[in-house]
């Protein structure tokens, strides 16, 4: 079936879900959705406003305080969960074209997302049953506890580049801790969670329980993050943003859960396995057309390989196949929108002015039928320097830097050089020197003689200014739940303090 085949007719407006209902926004405009490879509008959405928002987080309060969602069974959660996941995997092909003609991503990265968002509904419903409270041994004649209980009311914000597996992520935990959601997917690419709503709205969720919001992240975002009535918000997407979301959470103390941008370090030491070290510095960089927070963008090389490394890293990337995402054969999609397209091709600019060395592409590709589309060539720096912007900068597209070092020092230095601090690995045959230099990184997520793999199991988020809390994995699950302690006098008596006269 061509994967065009699953679109929504562009002339039907889709709408958000509120409160159990299908619903257009407020004021009755709309938005485009457009296929970054061609330039070609895909979707009609409604453009939620803030009074929509408003009005999906009153619902979601009510579900949670007055509806007797924050009393539902972690059984009963966890088949809502099950559910959702077995309705999913029966359309994984259908989900996987949706977020590949809306964020262009190669159809094979788009399955993986999808079988990845199937296995976070499977993992978190099994973890929401299992035990865990913890009692502690106390002094008194006293029984001490602690009880976990959901957080309450979550504000969620998504990016476009992953748009499917970003939103599932928080999803799934939110619902197996009992939170009640208001989710609002990047304005770019919405196409994917809409569809999702549809399988959650036949599995049977509460009305008010899960919501979802669809517009601008400085309306429709801004009130989650403001509104009194959210207990916390889960935002992923770029620092700079994070930093507003984080100050407009101040005012109310919500809690907040950020994963933010990166400036990945990918250190290889001349003992790596040559071919080995060569083909993930290729996926650590232009795998999802560098479109990664986690992305290994700066590739730090020990300088007595350099010569052999480069000239076979830049003869690969020259070979890479950019094209289309619903092309099977494509290995690298188009970049989001032409804005981004644009920022970027401009960082090039940037990078050749500060004096960097172009070794490969660096321009936009419009032969071969890909003129309407936003496609970007695998791009190669060198000979930078710790200062320049395309060092220190997250370019979120398929530009690689090459920083150099001598010693192992050195390239700790230089990996732990910019304001963030998601993620970093290292190449090397020496298991000891692997494990201090891995020890070093001032990162969340990091990787030994490989990069990229993560899992559903394992916590995933930064340190620095790459952002506040872990998704994933047990960790991922505890974010949305509160700690309260309990504590039982076990000898019902006056405690004495107070004279009794
Ligand atoms: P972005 O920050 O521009 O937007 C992300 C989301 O925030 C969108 O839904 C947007 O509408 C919303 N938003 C924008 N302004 C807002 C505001 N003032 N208040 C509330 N919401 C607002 O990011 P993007 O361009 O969509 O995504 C790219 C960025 O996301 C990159 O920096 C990338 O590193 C980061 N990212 C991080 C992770 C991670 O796990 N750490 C994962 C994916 C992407």
């Amino acid at each position: 079936m061509a994967a065009n085949s699953f679109l929504t007719d562009p002339r039907t407006v889709q709408k958000m879900y509120i409160d159990g209902q299908w619903v257009l926004g407020s004021d009755n405009q709309t938005r485009e959705v457009i296929n970054p490879a061609n330039g070609e509008v895909i979707g009609l959405v409604t453009e939620g406003t803030r009074d929509d928002a408003r009005k999906a987080v009153q619902a979601a309060r009510r579900a949670f305080d007055k509806d007797g969602w924050q009393e539902s069974k972690a059984r009963d959660r966890a088949a809502l969960l099950h559910k959702i996941a077995d309705l999913l995997e029966q359309r994984v092909e259908e989900f996987a074209s949706l977020d590949t003609l809306n964020n262009g991503k190669p159809l094979r990265e788009s399955r993986y997302d999808v079988s990845d968002a199937v296995n976070q509904f499977r993992y978190y419903a099994g973890l929401c049953t299992k035990p865990h409270g913890i009692t502690y041994d106390v002094p008194d004649e006293m029984q001490s506890m602690v009880v976990r209980e959901p957080i309450g009311v979550v504000g969620q914000i998504i990016p476009w580049n992953y748009p499917l597996v970003m939103a599932t992520q928080k999803i799934a935990p939110a619902i197996a801790a009992g939170c009640a959601i208001v989710i609002k997917p990047a304005e770019q690419t919405p196409l994917s969670l809409i569809r999702l709503f549809e399988i959650i709205d036949q599995v049977g969720f509460p009305p008010g329980v899960i919501n979802l919001v669809l517009g601008a992240g400085e309306t429709v975002g801004a009130e989650l993050a403001e509104n009194p009535l959210v207990d916390k918000v889960a935002f992923t997407g770029g620092t700079d943003t994070g930093i507003k979301i984080m100050k407009a959470a101040a005012d109310t103390i919500k809690k907040v859960g950020l994963e933010l941008g990166g400036k990945s370090p990918n250190i290889v030491f001349a003992d790596a396995d040559f071919e080995t070290a060569v083909d993930y510095a290729l996926y650590a960089i232009f795998a999802n057309q560098g479109e990664v927070c986690s992305a290994g963008s700066r590739l730090l090389l020990e300088a007595s390989i350099y010569d052999r490394f480069v000239e076979e890293l830049v003869a690969r990337a020259k070979t890479i196949k950019v094209g289309p995402g619903t092309d099977e054969e494509t290995e690298m999609g188009p970049l989001i929108t032409e804005e981004h397209m644009n920022r970027v091709l401009s960082y090039i600019e940037t990078g050749i002015k500060e004096g960097a060395t172009l070794l490969c592409g660096g321009r936009r590709l419009m032969e071969n039928g890909l003129d309407r589309g936003f496609f970007v060539e695998p791009t190669i720096f060198t000979n930078t320097t710790p200062d320049m912007r395309i060092v220190q900068e997250e370019i979120f597209g398929p530009v690689l830097v090459i920083q150099t070092f001598t010693a192992e020092e050195e390239a700790i230095e230089l990996a732990n050089g910019t304001r963030y601090g998601l993620a970093g690995a290292v190449f090397t045959s020496d298991v000891a020197k692997a494990h201090r230099v891995i020890r070093k990184l001032r990162a969340g997520i990091t990787w030994i003689n490989t990069y990229h793999p993560t899992y559903n199991e394992a916590p995933w988020g930064g340190y620095k200014q790459s952002g506040i809390g872990r998704e994933l994995g047990t960790y991922g699950f505890e974010e949305y739940l509160e700690i309260k302690q309990i504590n039982v006098n076990l000898q019902v008596e006056p405690s004495g303090w107070f004279q009794k006269r």
